[in-house]
Order: structure tokens, then C-alpha cells, then sequence
């Protein structure tokens, strides 16, 4: 729960204005502003190509926006070419230990076990002696089970033990917010249930997520905001309910019937 003494409830954790991202002549990002509170689990849906990952990438700062800026704990970025608070090299590795990443293909390292995969990065970046990031890495594996596990190779793994593990290798850097970009979309449907299960978890024990899905299920249930991302721009912003359950445009309706091969199911118009 949000501790008030901590956070101002009513302040964002994260605060987004204006942010482009242009590849080339190419702008994918035509203009994003957004508040994420502490807490929130905020689904992002639209078509494909539509910036989805370039938005979680420019978050996290794998990719520089064009301009725009973004407010997050101590860090404050204008990233204006030439701006005076465009990040440093060290505030991107630091703004990158606090906002953690998964992706759909789980790119751990195949020549390590999965405890080598989990500690890398903890005692690496977050400077923790080896004993200490052992001790958290097995305390993560035992939560999602997989502690039998931790001295396998990754491709000993099923594709949904080894995205539970991306993910728990993720959480050893102990971020504030954590990415999910279609990190169901690779598995096989019967591994989806057991990733989605361990994001519910994180969910409910209050991290602060944003996720690119097709599981509009899990949107629904778990989120407590859903983005609808149409040509660069959030075309929609509301609760999942409102969101999916009773979409107001047509664009929006349109891109849930090709999503969801039973329309039916969420009270939508056949
Ligand atoms: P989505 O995740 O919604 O499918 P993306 O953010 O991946 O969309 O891509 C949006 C657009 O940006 C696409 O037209 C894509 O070709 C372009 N794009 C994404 N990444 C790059 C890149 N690294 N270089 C050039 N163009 C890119
Ligand atoms: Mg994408």
C-alpha cells in the first residue's frame, strides 16, 4: 500500500510531457504526455507499429526521446537536443536500475545458469556483495518456484520458466517500476497462464507496472488503467472497463474485434 509519509499519493511517480520520437523522417512518438501513479498497472493495447515499445523503450531510455521531458524520483530530463538536463551516461545506467524491462523474447544468458543470470546484474551495477545477491536471487527463485532451478542453463528451461525467470532477473535490481512488453506473446498457450500469474502477484503486492498486451483478459482483470495507443498518440486513457469493455471510437472497436476472435465475450458489437 502507498504509505502517504513516503509518497504524496497525489503527486506522479512518473511524469511524461510532450515526449516524440522520431526515427529519421519517421515520428512513431507524435506527442505522449502521461501521469503514472505509484501503484498503477497500466495496459497498453493498439495495432502494431502503432509505439507501443519505442513508449516502454523511451521510458526506460533505451532509446532517447527527440524531445519532450520526464520527470521520475531524482531525475528530471529535458531531451531537447542541447537542452541543459539531457541525461548523463551515469543518470541513464541509474535511471535504468530503478525502471526494469522484460521483453517478449526471454534474452537470458544462455552461457550462465539462471542464479548466474539473476545476481549479474545486482552485483555488477547495484554493487552488492556476491553472498547478498545470492541470497536474493534464491529467495526470488523460491517465490516463482523455479529455486530447484537455479543451477541450469537456461535452455533446460521451458519458454515460461525461463520468461519467470527474465522477469525475477528484472526484480533483483529491486526497481521502482517494471516494463512488460508482450512478454507472453513467444509462449506456447499453455505456458502463458504461469507468466501472467507471477505479473498478477507483482501486481497485487503494489508495483508499478506498464504493459504492452494482447491479453485483454488480464487487462481487464488485473489493470487498473488501459492506454490506447493509435498512430503515435494515447487515443484513449480510462479504466480497462471502460476502456475495453465499452470502447468509444471506432478505431478503438475496430482494433478489438481483430484482437479478440470472440468479440462477444466483452459485450462488444459483432
Ligand atoms: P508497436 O510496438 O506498437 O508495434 P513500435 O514502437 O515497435 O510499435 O514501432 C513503431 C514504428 O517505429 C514502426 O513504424 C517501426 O518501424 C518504427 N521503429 C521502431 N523502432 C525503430 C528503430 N530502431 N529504427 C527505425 N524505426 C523504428
Ligand atoms: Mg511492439
Amino acid at each position: 500500500m502507498i504509505d502517504p509519509s513516503v509518497q504524496d499519493a497525489s503527486k506522479p511517480l512518473i511524469k511524461i510531457r510532450k515526449l516524440r520520437k522520431s526515427y529519421g523522417a519517421n515520428e512513431v512518438l507524435k506527442g505522449i504526455s502521461l501521469d503514472v501513479h505509484e501503484g498503477e498497472v497500466i495496459s497498453i493495447i493498439g495495432a502494431s507499429g502503432s509505439g507501443k515499445s519505442t513508449f516502454l523503450r523511451c521510458l526506460n531510455l533505451m532509446e532517447t526521446p527527440t524531445t519532450g521531458f520526464m520527470d521520475f524520483e531524482r531525475f528530471a530530463f529535458d531531451f531537447e537536443a542541447g537542452a541543459r538536463r539531457q541525461p548523463t551516461p551515469q543518470q541513464l545506467c541509474a535511471l535504468r536500475a530503478r525502471i526494469g524491462m522484460v521483453f517478449q523474447s526471454y534474452n537470458l544468458w544462455p552461457h550462465m545458469t539462471v542464479l548466474e543470470n539473476v545476481i549479474e546484474a545486482p552485483i555488477q551495477v547495484r554493487r552488492l556483495p556476491r553472498k547478498e545477491a545470492v541470497a536474493e536471487a534464491e529467495a526470488l527463485l523460491q517465490r516463482i518456484g523455479l529455486y530447484e532451478k537455479r543451477h541450469a542453463y537456461p535452455s533446460k528451461l521451458s519458454g515460461g520458466q525461463q520468461q519467470r525467470v527474465a522477469i525475477v532477473r528484472a526484480l533483483a535490481m529491486a526497481p521502482k517500476v517494471m516494463l512488460f512488453d508482450e512478454v507472453t506473446s513467444a509462449l506456447d498457450p499453455e505456458l502463458v497462464g504461469e507468466v501472467l500469474a507471477l505479473m498478477g502477484s507483482l501486481a497485487a503486492d503494489g508495483m508499478t507496472m506498464l504493459l504492452v498486451t494482447h491479453e485483454m483478459a488480464f487487462a481487464r482483470d488485473v489493470g487498473t488503467r488501459t492506454l490506447f495507443f493509435d498512430g503515435g498518440v494515447i487515443a484513449e486513457d480510462g479504466p480497462p472497463a471502460e476502456i475495453i469493455g465499452a470502447p468509444r471510437s471506432d478505431r478503438l472497436r475496430q482494433f478489438l474485434r481483430r484482437v479478440l476472435h470472440e468479440p462477444a465475450c466483452l459485450g462488444l458489437p459483432a
